[in-house]
């Protein structure tokens, strides 16, 4: 983790978060549940908000070219989001000796590559894919262990990519007007 890099605040900021609520818990007894979130997508995203899934599909409804930073080779792991709501509730609904940290995430791996070209797919979009730089700090994977939730919440996700992808397309399409 670089901890002044352009990412550093992100990152730094979740890490400190998690350090301060264990510390409230050790001096004020103060009852917390800290769970790690993975990348997540679905309906509602907001159309400008920079993440990957948003961006392709916004790009592919329009017909502009689909950013692709670096040579796509890099793996990310997309939760749908009503499969991260269900881990969350799970969570809150434990006993209040189970504080985690515990990872949500969808652990199946796919390229931003695989992923544009998944989205062009389901879109029936024409858009070229245009190469750019790959930020500073961009992680080359991204995947969570999931074992802790699958043994404490009882928990996995069920929602496919395709299928999650489908309902976000269908979002944006209304969102857009397109
Ligand atoms: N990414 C991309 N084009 C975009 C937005 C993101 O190629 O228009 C890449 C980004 O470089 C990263 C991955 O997609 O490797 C996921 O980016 P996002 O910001 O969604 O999530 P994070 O990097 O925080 O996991």
């Amino acid at each position: 983790m670089n901890p002044i890099g352009p990412r550093a605040c992100y990152d730094e900021g979740k890490r400190c978060a998690e350090t301060l609520f264990f510390d409230y818990r050790r001096q004020h007894g103060l009852p917390i549940k800290v769970v790690r979130i993975f990348n997540t997508y679905g309906p509602r995203m907001h159309p400008n908000d920079g993440r990957v899934v948003s961006n392709f599909i916004v790009a592919a409804l329009q017909g502009n070219p689909i950013s692709i930073y670096g040579d796509g080779g890099q793996t990310r792991s997309f939760c749908y989001c009503d499969d991260l709501v269900d881990a969350m509730i799970r969570m809150m609904e434990t006993d209040e000796d189970v504080i985690g940290p515990i990872n949500i995430g969808n652990p199946s791996e796919i390229t931003i590559l695989q992923l544009a070209e998944t989205i062009l797919r389901l879109t029936g979009s024409k858009s070229k894919l245009e190469r750019h730089p790959l930020p500073q700090d961009d992680p080359m994977q991204r995947c969570p262990d999931i074992t802790r939730a699958r043994a404490a919440l009882d928990w996995q996700p069920h929602t496919g990519l395709e299928d999650g992808l489908k309902e976000t397309i269908g979002y944006f399409r209304k969102l857009l007007q397109l």
